[in-house]
């Protein structure tokens, strides 16, 4: 399935294919935590996502080792996906960013990040 996805404000816009999505990432780590987002359970590969519009809003925050490149729109604050500087342009989905995706009735599979990272 072809789903798409934005920030708030639609400055960065998106799309990928997947099989459809049933299930979704909670993690409870410093950062998730605050966020409280609903994440895609895998990381899509550079051919699985496309991001169409707002390159040129995405501002990127780092903590910790610095291994997690959490972007986020300029205008709007809203944190749309993720990828990993070990994986860059492999990107995990903030679910509530995506259409037709009904993120928080998920089956939700928590992730320990709290104790793991
Ligand atoms: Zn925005």
């Amino acid at each position: 399935m072809k789903y798409t996805g934005s920030c708030h404000c639609e400055a960065v816009k998106f799309e990928f294919e997947t099989d459809e999505i049933k299930e979704a990432l909670q993690c409870n780590c410093s950062i998730c935590i605050r966020k409280n987002a609903i994440m895609s359970k895998q990381s899509f590969a550079p051919n699985e996502f496309k991001l169409l519009s707002g390159k040129e809003n995405l501002k990127t925050y780092h903590w910790g080792d610095h291994d997690v490149n959490h972007h986020f729109c300029n205008q709007c604050g809203i944190y749309p996906f993720h990828d990993t500087t070990y994986e860059p342009g492999k990107f995990r989905i903030n679910l509530g960013c995506v259409k037709n995706v009904d993120s928080r009735n998920l089956n939700i599979i928590h992730f320990d990040g709290k104790n793991e990272l």
